[in-house]
């Protein structure tokens, strides 16, 4: 239970200075998309919302701008797909 607790921190230390899109695009790192709704999930590739949106652009607002295609809900959380975390997120 410690590790949850541990993660939950981590992510509050990192929201006090947002990854950006350029950062992404640096290392490599794809976005993942998740619909608070319905759970729809997707990878979108950082170099799509990087020519639309810029290097700048930090990667907590995307959800802002992205409506689920499950759904149609507008609540849509998106953060970097980390390659460790690749193994939970893929399931096809
Ligand atoms: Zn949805």
């Amino acid at each position: 239970m410690g590790r949850i607790k541990r993660a939950s921190l981590d992510a509050e230390e990192q929201s006090f200075q947002p990854t950006t899109l350029g950062d992404l695009a640096k290392d490599k790192v794809d976005i993942l998309c998740w619909c608070n709704r319905c759970s729809h999930n997707s990878i979108i590739q950082v170099v799509v919302l990087l020519g639309r949106l810029g290097p700048t652009f930090p990667v907590p607002e995307i959800g802002v701008y992205m409506r689920c295609i499950s759904c149609g809900a507008k609540d849509v959380a998106a953060r970097p797909a980390w390659p460790s975390l690749g193994k939970i997120t893929i399931h096809s």
